[in-house]
């Protein structure tokens, strides 16, 4: 990337939908289709439901997307409904329509009498998908030392992970970069429990950064693993640094969302602060368009 000599930045707005997601949901959609079950069911703050919608929708199966209200950004619930989607709308923020999924629909396991299967991130089969990111970085560019990731609900930066541990383990790399999960300074969960501050949790998430909004990171504990067990950290960014980064990733002719600006906007800071040098080899990961 111009200006920063020794950092890539891996593009996921050239998915079919726009983000990252589309990895996981290929594959949790088959997965539902291959079950037998009358449709798909994900609570999202807007790249989740575009992408459930798209391969529900190729697969012949229904998709309720359930969205906090007033959360979501517009061209992706406009996504969503292009695709046939049932929306529901609930009070709060996404942690809110997390729990309506899980408690309302996992508790009997039906949705007006009929099976639908739950496709959010708790979900294993989607996570195996996102893995595939590891593998691209690997074939393009070797071992990166440093891989950059905004977290929301910690799976992708696990799942990131876990696709080069599993390169490891079959002898392909002799090495696993370091995961820096990313988190902007108002929904920063995953940064109070990095530091010891309590558990990682935040009660009013708060950020421009609509994706990565998220008090209650269902994946929480894979995502410490990753962190931990690559060496890497959690790091915090401001809403105007997340701003800036997605200016300046603009003017490189890459066109991303706010929240896939903050592995930028960690870059940037992780750099004034001398937590890595400039020489190091960097991946940000870019996880939706604009
Ligand atoms: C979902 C999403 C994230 C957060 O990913 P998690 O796996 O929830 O941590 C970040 N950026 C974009 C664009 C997303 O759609």
């Amino acid at each position: 990337m111009r200006g920063y000599g020794n950092a890539y930045v891996k593009f996921e707005g050239a998915n079919p939908t726009g983000s990252f997601k589309d990895r996981g949901m290929t594959v949790g959609v088959s997965l539902a289709s291959s079950i037998g079950v009358r449709g798909v069911i994900v609570a999202s703050t807007g790249n989740t439901a575009a992408s459930a919608a798209a391969y529900a929708a190729r697969a012949g199966l229904e998709c309720v997307v359930v969205l906090p209200k007033g959360g979501v950004a517009r061209g992706k619930l406009g996504q969503a409904m292009l695709h046939g989607a049932r929306i529901v709308e609930v009070p709060g923020t996404f942690d809110n329509a997390l729990e309506y999924v899980l408690e309302t629909v996992l508790s009997n396991g039906h949705v007006e009498d009929a099976h639908y299967y739950p496709l959010n991130s708790i979900n294993p089969w989607r996570l195996e998908g996102q893995k595939t990111i590891a593998f691209e970085i690997v074939e393009e560019i070797g071992v990166p030392d440093y891989v950059f990731v905004p977290v929301g609900n910690g799976g992708n930066i696990y799942a990131i992970w876990k696709g080069f541990r599993e390169l490891m383990e079959l002898g392909i790399i002799d090495r696993v970069p370091r995961m820096i999960g990313v988190q902007a300074e108002g929904a920063a969960p995953m940064v109070r429990y990095w530091r010891g501050l309590g558990e990682a949790r935040v009660d009013n998430p708060r950020t421009v950064a609509s994706a990565i909004r998220i008090g209650k990171p269902v994946n929480w504990f894979r995502a410490y693993r990753a962190a931990k067990y690559s060496g890497g950290m959690f790091i915090e960014v401001s809403d105007e640094e997340i701003l800036t980064a997605q200016k300046v990733l603009g003017r490189e002719g890459i066109g991303v969302e706010p929240a896939s600006a903050a592995s930028l906007a960690g870059y940037i800071r992780a750099l004034r602060e001398g937590l890595v040098d400039a020489r190091d080899k960097v991946v940000l990961i870019a996880t939706g368009h604009a």
